[in-house]
């Protein structure tokens, strides 16, 4: 069973870590999602080294806005490598810097996620969204006035009306391994269409429960398979399948590069 990794952060990662993680034969791609431009630009290197790693550009949500002039250059190298990008992401609303800081001024947020799916149907790329909870509403509503329907909501939580908003807009999620140990999380997988979900693991975000103390890798979407399919009461073998080939449509990874 060969794996994707639909989202992961290979840049942040240490340089002998990454090392490994490009090394297991499992993994036929990892979408390297990035930060911010420098983060873009590390991750068009390695996708230059490796036709595995299939980035997408953008600008993490949960830090700090930043200023004109580095949106209008996080742009403009975007529109110059469109044709190396997979998808526009990590891109979103910053609901758990917003929980650390109430008074958060969320508006220029809102006005930079609406930039990015601009550039998303314009170019008619997917978007990688980090909109959870009531973010996700938000994020929806702009999604819709726009009509753009290729939305992969990573690691989304939020609840079931959202939940429902989002099947019925043909979104897609993406489950990480807590799945094997967050009710909440286990409840989201009992809901959402199969052929709608994908699995990542947001390394290297550290997770809990089986997986403490254990550097973050593609492998531990094993686990997640394995829960997902008891969820659903099918085999594994059928979520392999069904997520395998998802990932492979959604980011149009079989389109001649690789
Ligand atoms: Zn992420």
């Amino acid at each position: 069973m060969q794996l994707i990794d639909s989202h992961i952060h290979l840049d942040t990662y240490s340089e002998e870590q990454r090392r490994i993680i490009l090394n297991l034969p499992e993994v036929d791609y990892y979408i390297a999602v990035s930060m911010d431009l420098a983060s873009c630009k590390t991750n068009h290197q390695l996708a230059l080294h490796d036709p595995r790693v299939k980035p997408a550009y953008g600008f993490h949500p949960e830090q700090e806005l930043p200023k004109q002039e580095e949106i209008d250059a996080l742009f403009r190298w975007m529109e110059q490598h469109v044709d190396t990008m997979v998808a526009v992401g990590e891109v979103g609303l910053p609901y758990y810097k917003r929980q650390e800081n109430p008074g958060l001024e969320v508006q220029g947020y809102i006005e930079l996620l609406e930039k990015f799916i601009l550039f998303a149907k314009k170019h008619n790329k997917p978007i990688v969204l980090h909109a959870v909870y009531e973010d996700g509403a938000i994020a929806c509503d702009l999604l819709e006035k726009h009509g753009v329907t290729k939305a992969h909501f990573h690691w989304f939580k939020g609840e079931d009306v959202l939940i429902k908003r989002m099947i019925d807009n043909g979104y897609s999620i993406s489950i990480t391994p807590d799945i094997c140990y967050e009710k909440e999380i286990q409840h989201l997988a009992s809901l959402y269409p199969l052929d709608r979900i994908m699995l990542e693991t947001d390394g290297p975000w550290p997770f809990e429960g089986p997986f403490r103390n254990r550097m973050t890798n593609p492998l531990m979407i094993r686990d997640s398979m394995y829960k997902l399919a008891k969820i659903k009461g099918i085999e594994t073998e059928k979520v392999w399948e069904k997520t395998f080939r998802h990932s492979i449509l959604f980011y149009g990874l079989y389109n001649g590069e690789s």
